[in-house]
């Protein structure tokens, strides 16, 4: 069955808002996470059985929904730094960015005051999410 049918059938089942929290929460994390969330799991369960297909592993989760709930476009790989999460302009920024361009991820914010981390970390994005973010926020994520 196509990737495009099931997104469809999800959409269908469960709504846009459901499935944007879904999709967004499948890829928040980077890496990527190595299996789903109780909720998620749950979900997933519903439509492939609705869909009557064999329930698919956490690989194939993520090639169907590889794209941006918000776009609908196919999400691309980069390689991204990880910037100092505790140094965020936030209060200006983010409720703005998960409304809008929620998967531009043009860096990776962790909490450097803590953990220890490499340089840079592959991530997923959407083209039109970067756009977007250019166009609303051409200033870095972080407050000197
Ligand atoms: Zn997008």
């Amino acid at each position: 069955m196509s990737p495009d049918l099931i997104r469809y059938k999800f959409i269908e089942k469960f709504g846009r808002v459901e499935y944007k929290e879904f999709v967004l929460s499948l890829y928040e994390a980077f890496p990527l996470r190595d299996r789903l969330f109780f909720w998620q799991e749950q979900l997933i369960e519903k439509i492939f059985n609705d869909l009557n297909i064999p329930q698919p592993t956490i690989g194939e989760v993520y090639s169907v929904f590889n794209y941006c709930p918000i776009h609908d476009v196919k999400l691309n790989a980069d390689i991204v730094p990880i910037i100092d999460g505790n140094k965020l302009g936030w209060a200006l920024s983010y409720r703005e960015k998960k409304k809008h361009f929620p998967m531009a991820n043009v860096n990776a914010p962790r909490d450097l005051d803590r953990f220890k981390y490499p340089e840079n970390v592959e991530i997923l994005y959407c083209s039109i999410c970067r756009e977007q973010r250019l166009l609303n926020m051409p200033f870095p994520d972080t407050i000197k």
